[in-house]
């Protein structure tokens, strides 16, 4: 294993694993694990870019402590009641590349051997499809493969040396095809697009029959965007009905109305949103399934962008009020 046998693991994670003694109040899911050695890429809101001068050791505004790969294993072999995923996060470089495919196929070795039943996914930008292919050859479960800006104005000005928009729509277009239902995508909400832009690229990878998830903009100090602003609550929770309605295929992008770029209305009556909305899932961490990412975009006792659990009832009115939707009764 390269870098002296270390992974990062997030710290929510090494308290789910027993690797270190903590109270959390929500623990992860879902395993994060993260390369080491930063990242070749140089996105201006990302703590692990070549640009960034923070630590190594921050992803948005988690800490990654580092531990022997043998250790982490044999945390994962002994089983876990909440964990149901293990996700690795694999930063742009050859060496992490190389790290994530073993570290893949010795989870899935401990996974079989203790007839474990947690789901393996990477969060990795791929060279090309056939690059997919091995990966799943592997046994990998789901591949996260990040677009992060809506459009390619927004790429542009926040993923500088991070290839094209355009040829991650393809790569993602074209592993969706040859892997359906495999295939996972993040979205950042508050990189300067409109909720009209990312609700049509929501509708394009639901089309494509792509998982989405969406992660709130989170500054973080030493990187190019520290000073750019979270987006506003009314935002993200517009951004997260308009996932719901479109990824559940109840209404789609096409059907809301937009006043200057901001989704006004998403063309049902209050009552029909209420119903829609059932459980508030709307409201909780979206991705692959089994990932709730607590604390990832949040500060303890700060806005809750993405509920790591479900939501109470009191919760679920309190978000549906806060997206300010013009509903069909109330027009
Ligand atoms: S949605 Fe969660 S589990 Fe899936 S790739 Fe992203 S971080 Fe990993």
């Amino acid at each position: 294993m390269s870098n002296d046998g270390m992974i990062r693991v997030s710290v929510g994670t090494a308290a789910a694993l027993g690797l270190v003694n903590m109270r959390c109040d929500v623990l992860p899911s879902t395993a994060y694990l993260l390369t080491t050695g930063g990242c070749m890429s140089q996105c201006a809101f990302c703590a692990q870019a070549r640009s960034s001068k923070t630590s190594e050791a921050l992803l948005s505004r988690v800490s990654w402590p580092e531990f022997p790969v043998e250790q982490v294993i044999e945390a994962l072999a002994k089983g876990n009641s909440v964990l149901q995923r293990v996700c690795i996060q694999v930063t742009s470089s050859s060496a992490a590349r190389n790290m994530a495919k073993e570290l893949s196929s010795d989870i899935l070795k401990v996974r079989q051997e203790y007839g474990l039943d947690y789901e393996i996914s990477l969060s990795y930008y791929p060279l090309s499809v056939s690059d997919v292919e091995s990966l799943f050859s592997l046994g990998v479960d789901r591949i996260g493969i990040a677009l992060d800006a809506a459009t390619h104005r927004i790429h542009e000005k926040t993923k500088t040396g991070s290839g094209s928009w355009e040829n991650t729509i393809r790569l993602l277009e074209e592993s969706a095809m040859s892997f359906p239902g495999k295939i996972s995508t993040h979205l950042i909400v508050g990189l300067g697009e409109t909720e009209e832009e990312l609700a049509k690229t929501m509708q394009r990878l639901k089309d494509l029959g792509i998982t989405i998830g969406l992660f709130a903009f989170t500054p973080i100090k030493g990187t190019p965007m520290e000073h750019v602003p979270q987006p506003q609550p009314d935002t993200y929770r517009r951004v997260q009905i308009a996932r719901y309605l479109i990824t559940c295929g109840h209404v789609a992008a096409s059907d809301f109305t937009y006043v200057d770029g901001r989704i006004s209305g998403v063309g049902v009556s209050f009552e029909a949103l209420r119903e829609l909305i059932g459980t508030g899932t709307a409201f909780e961490t979206s991705g692959c399934p089994g990932c709730n990412r607590p604390y990832y975009n949040e500060r303890p006792g700060g806005i809750t962008f993405n509920y790591p659990r479900p939501l109470t009832e009191a919760e679920i009115e309190k978000c549906l009020l806060e997206a300010e939707l013009e509903c069909l009764d109330q027009t």
